[in-house]
This record gives C-alpha cells, sequence and structure tokens, in this order.
C-alpha cells in the first residue's frame, strides 16, 4: 500500500499596522499574519496542526510571533 502524507503551510493577511520595528527603528508598516500547518493526505489538506500568529515588518522584513489575542486586536484597529 501506498501513502503520500505530509505538511502545508498556508499564510493569511490578517491586516496592517503603521508601528516602530523593535529590529530596525522605522515606522513602517507591519503585516500581521496567522500561518496554518494542515497535515495532507494526497495533496488534500485535512486538518490543522499548527497554528502561529505574527508580525512582518515591510522595511526590514524582520518578524515577531505574537499571541493569538494580540493578532486579532492589532488587525481590529
Ligand atoms: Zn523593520
Amino acid at each position: 500500500m501506498f501513502l503520500l502524507f505530509g505538511f502545508r503551510t498556508v499564510i493569511h493577511q490578517l491586516g496592517h499596522m503603521m508601528r516602530a520595528c523593535p529590529a530596525c527603528g522605522n515606522t513602517a508598516a507591519q503585516v500581521i499574519a496567522k500561518r496554518v500547518t494542515k497535515f495532507t493526505l494526497f495533496f488534500i489538506p485535512l486538518f490543522p496542526v499548527r497554528t502561529r500568529y505574527g508580525t512582518q515588518c515591510t522595511y526590514c522584513g524582520a518578524s515577531y510571533a505574537v499571541s493569538r489575542n494580540e493578532a486579532t486586536s492589532l488587525a481590529a484597529r
């Protein structure tokens, strides 16, 4: 029997905000994103195994992990 399984990560953008970046110090747009990793069977995503939230600076590219509550509150602004 032949089983083809793996994982696939999809990034959902929740929004943007203007904020001073902790890495470069410039005030730039920060992208708020949700990364969902799903288990796949024969390239079909079945169920999520990991969900992470983070922000990424559009000026320098530095990214930081944030909590789910912080990401949703920042995206709602
Ligand atoms: Zn930056």
